[in-house]
């Protein structure tokens, strides 16, 4: 199985680790500079690249995380519009990745969309990283966490809202955690 996921991708070197619990994780190595054709690769390397949260592999995520936040930040699904818990949470405070923990938005840059789920108009800086998506026949712009390339959600630009950025992260609650400034 190994061998046939990665004998169409010329340039990259898998190294296969069975883990102490008995699952299994690839690290991937680049060994030429090559054109890379599969995105989901370029995802994989620029999660391991970033550093700043061990890899985990997908039983090792199962163990920390809720069916439902598994579902949308591994799986890259989506809440049903109008149902997260942060939609309509107009609290001061800084939303953290609900895989992670890391910082990924102020509660001073969320904003009214009427969209449907929670709505930034800008994230805290690196902490978000875009990648092309081209699923569903569209062309949208996926937003993950940098450090653990959990799944948040899309950003959308040019819709004309009144915020500095005219960008909107649109992010599944699911996603997040929400640290109230004043207990912090
Ligand atoms: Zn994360």
């Amino acid at each position: 199985m190994v061998s046939l996921f990665t004998a169409s991708i010329r340039g990259i070197r898998p190294t296969l680790r069975t883990t102490a619990r008995g699952s299994n994780s690839y690290t991937l190595h680049l060994t030429q500079r090559t054109f890379i054709p599969n995105l989901q690769i370029q995802r994989i390397l620029t999660r391991n690249m970033s550093g700043g949260v061990k890899a985990k592999s997908d039983s090792e995520w199962r163990a920390v995380l809720s069916p439902e936040q598994f579902r949308i930040l591994r799986q890259k699904g989506t809440e049903p519009a109008g149902t997260g818990e942060y939609d309509k949470h107009y609290e001061e405070g800084v939303y953290t990745c609900a895989g992670c923990g890391t910082p990924l938005y102020k509660s001073t840059t969320k904003f009214k969309s009427g969209c449907g789920w929670p709505a930034f108009f800008d994230a805290i800086p690196g902490a978000v990283s875009r990648h092309v998506d081209s699923s569903f026949g569209m062309q949208r712009t996926e937003i993950t966490c940098t450090a653990c390339g959990g799944h948040l959600g899309h950003v959308f630009k040019g819709e004309g809202f009144p915020t500095p950025t005219d960008e909107r992260h649109c992010v599944n609650s699911v996603s997040l955690n929400f640290v109230d400034d004043k207990k912090a």
